[in-house]
């Protein structure tokens, strides 16, 4: 088998961005108040807080009707949406919040780094948001975050560190969930692609040579974040629809993994380590094609087919 680096090329095929539905599946709970609305590309997190619901990430505007439909399946209700935040200003994180806005008046976040970047690039966001499909739009952010900030609805409470590198304002997230009597430590690295830090995609974005260690350092700093229940913003970093797989076939609980944080961060690291020693021609070879179909090559088979729900007790929302 190839090996698959999932922070590498891991865009939609031809047919998925014509036809972006083909993305979509069923969404899932994850534990307690949190649950899966994301699709095959991009993560979409949904936290029931008691107090309204919390978004922690949107897809590109092709996917809202799939993130619509997912939150409606799992019972919830648009207009209960009170906060949308997003981890880093790329298009695949941000490119419906300014259409959920519109119904929903949800208060938005983003760190302000990458705010002030997106107030200052505006042609680079904007050509990112072409790219990736119609009716992407950049957007102003409500709140921009500060390292440390924290932010509370209901009975959750977000830690917001700033760890850039991806972009240069990107924010991880952690907090505490209760769960069967217990505290579940929740966590999510804010970006973790590395294709950007090569030193001609620097170049291009204007951005210094030294973002390569700067990526490395904010590594560093979450390391010894306890984090029991590991997500990520592409499905492809937690292996969510693998679990959720592994759960229909009766395995207890495959979402809450202590060791997962490490293993990833781990991972992650020593991809980024590989990557720094190739040629410009050796990574243009590397992001030549997508390794997203392979990813996911199997996960599905004992389901229902592509695309399909699958009704019974892999599906049961409690
Ligand atoms: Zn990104």
């Amino acid at each position: 088998m190839t090996k698959i680096n999932r922070f590498g090329n891991m865009m939609p095929s031809e047919e998925q961005k014509r036809r972006p539905y083909l993305l979509d599946r069923t969404p899932f709970q994850i534990a307690g108040n949190l649950y899966y609305v994301g699709n095959e590309w991009c993560s979409s997190h949904l936290i029931d807080t008691g107090s309204g619901l919390i978004l922690l990430d949107v897809p590109c505007a092709s996917g809202l009707p799939g993130l619509l439909y997912n939150i409606d399946y799992l019972g919830f209700h648009i207009r209960d949406i009170r906060y949308i935040i997003v981890s880093h200003a790329h298009t695949d994180h941000f490119g419906c919040v300014n259409a959920l806005v519109h119904r929903t008046h949800a208060k938005t976040f983003l760190g302000a780094v990458d705010a002030q970047d997106m107030r200052e690039h505006a042609d680079r966001m904007e050509a990112m948001n072409q790219n990736l499909g119609v009716y992407n739009e950049t957007f102003s952010p409500d709140v921009e975050l500060q390292d440390g900030d924290i932010i509370e609805l209901g009975n959750t409470r977000i830690r917001c560190v700033f760890t850039p590198g991806h972009t240069v304002g990107v924010m991880s997230h952690f907090w505490d969930m209760q769960y069967k009597g217990k505290t579940i430590h929740v966590g999510i690295y804010g970006g973790a692609g590395f294709g950007s830090l090569s030193r001609k995609a620097l170049e291009k974005n204007g951005l210094p040579l030294s973002m390569q260690q700067t990526f490395l350092s904010s590594i560093d700093k979450v390391w010894n974040e306890p984090v029991d229940l590991m997500l990520g913003n592409h499905p492809f970093h937690n292996d969510v629809y693998q679990k959720y797989m592994r759960r229909c076939r009766g395995e207890e609980e495959p979402f809450i993994d202590p060791t997962e944080w490490h293993r990833y961060l781990q991972e992650l690291r020593d991809c980024y380590s590989e990557f720094l020693k190739l040629s410009d021609e050796e990574i243009e070879r590397m992001y030549a094609s997508s390794q997203l179909q392979a990813y996911y090559d199997g996960c599905f088979e004992s389901d229902g087919g592509e695309g399909e729900d699958t009704p019974g007790e892999c599906d049961r929302v409690s």
